[in-house]
């Protein structure tokens, strides 16, 4: 998924080009071809000015968006007006511009929260959970239910997954919104392209088309037809989540943000993002840093394999080091400084930091964002994961490694996931319209 702010602006041919061909699917295919490269140049543009609107974190006029650009001011008038009558846009103010200059206010532009919205699902070991997030990031629905799925058959727990994405479609359509898509979460190894989950060692899962599985219920599978159904590691949408998240921050540029985001459950997942993009890998399975040995002689792990990350750093390891049964009493017990739990918490830490290490040493990365039980933990794990970084990562006095903490809690995946489809619709608002 590019991001759209790297998009160049193309010039509107004034006259059809005659030579020109359709580069996009869609309707522009029945056009003549001078018409479909007009259409072509149009649909990208349509996509830019959406951007500039979506990505700004206040009211931008149309002369910010034709100088941000390149595009003339009448050219970006004429495509606000398309993005506003379709309620994509929405116009505010009169405001008075900074500094209280002459000249007429400006009339601010802003994402539209009334028109589309984006559906987040995740199907975990231990729980599911749907979001719904509109144009302007802003949280419409939200549903967290926990529920054991080990030794649930696939069929049943995708089903009851589609259900609960039906609830949001309804909630969001309440309340006026079109879900444009949805993308789901899952923990393991996930084939993208033809919807299949292909191992969730947590889940004894090997082989399930999730994305056929949840084509059983008739939106879905609406869905799914025009290719708006995706599935993909929880991980890497969390990773997506983080990065949107630091966009709205501003503190970095969503462009050159490169960190590793590590992600901790039952499972512990992680997403790699290289300058604003995730690194998949050659089918889409990097990450799997919850089965890096720590101790190749160590405990057996889930995957068949022994000693890995998961089996000192994962939410069960953890809780079983400390005798306690759940992660409200961790916390307590570690707020209270119960010397055992602090013990466990320190070894997970140092095995997390191990593992850690491994992956900067070899994707050289200077961020690490520790995620879902990470977050919550963060207090007593960050020393000791520092610790190792700091004695074993070799760049580490010219790019010392920098963690954060993830601010989006359990909802990163969701938050992700959905956020991924809201990109999806600012790339290519033209789809949209069309429908
Ligand atoms: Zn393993």
């Amino acid at each position: 998924m590019d991001a759209v702010w790297e998009c160049q602006a193309v010039p509107q041919p004034s006259e059809p080009a005659g030579t020109g061909s359709a580069t996009t699917a869609g309707a522009a295919h029945r056009l003549a071809p001078g018409a479909a490269r007009q259409h072509t140049v149009r649909d990208h543009n349509l996509g830019l000015v959406l951007g500039k609107v979506v990505d700004a974190p206040t009211p931008v006029s149309r002369a910010d968006i034709a100088a941000a650009t390149g595009l003339t001011r009448s050219t970006v008038s004429s495509l606000v007006e398309v993005l506003v009558a379709a309620d994509l846009v929405a116009e505010v103010g009169p405001e008075r511009r900074a500094g209280g200059g002459a000249g007429r206010p400006g009339i601010g532009l802003v994402a539209s929260r009334r028109r589309v919205a984006g559906l987040g699902l995740e199907l975990n070991v231990d729980y599911v959970a749907a979001c719904v997030l509109d144009l302007a990031g802003e949280v419409r629905h939200r549903t967290v239910v926990p529920r054991d799925l080990r030794g649930t058959s696939p069929a049943r727990a995708v089903a009851g997954l589609a259900r609960m994405a039906v609830s949001a479609v309804d909630a969001a359509e309440a309340e006026g919104l079109t879900v444009a898509g949805a993308a789901v979460a899952l923990p393991g190894l996930v084939h993208a392209p033809d919807g299949m989950l292909r191992l969730a060692p947590n889940l004894g899962w090997r082989d399930v088309d999730v994305l056929g599985l949840l084509s059983r219920e008739p939106s879905l599978e609406a869905m799914a037809v025009r290719g708006a159904l995706v599935v993909d590691n929880e991980a890497n949408l969390a990773a997506l989540g983080e990065l949107d998240d630091a966009r709205g921050r501003a503190e970095v540029e969503g462009s050159r943000y490169t960190f590793l985001y590590v992600s901790g459950e039952i499972g512990v997942g992680a997403g790699i993002v290289i300058d604003g993009s995730i690194f998949r890998g050659g089918h889409g399975w990097g990450g799997e840093i919850g089965h890096l040995p720590v101790d190749p002689d160590g405990p057996p792990c889930r995957c068949g394999s022994r000693g890995c990350l998961e089996q000192y750093a994962g939410r069960e390891a953890v809780l079983r080091a400390a005798e306690l049964s759940s992660l409200p009493e961790l916390v307590e017990a570690a707020t209270d400084g119960r010397e055992r739990v602090l013990g466990a918490l320190t070894d997970a830490g140092r095995a997390l930091g191990i593992a850690v290490a491994s992956v900067v040493n070899v994707v050289d990365v200077s961020t690490v964002v520790l995620g879902g039980l990470y977050a919550e933990l963060a207090e007593w794990l960050v020393p000791a994961v520092e610790a190792e970084i700091g004695g074993r990562v070799l760049a580490q006095a010219w790019a010392p490694v920098t963690i954060r903490v993830c601010s989006l809690g359990g909802d990163a995946a969701i938050l992700g996931a959905a956020g991924s489809v809201v990109r999806s619709v600012v790339q290519q608002p033209a789809y949209l319209l069309r429908a």
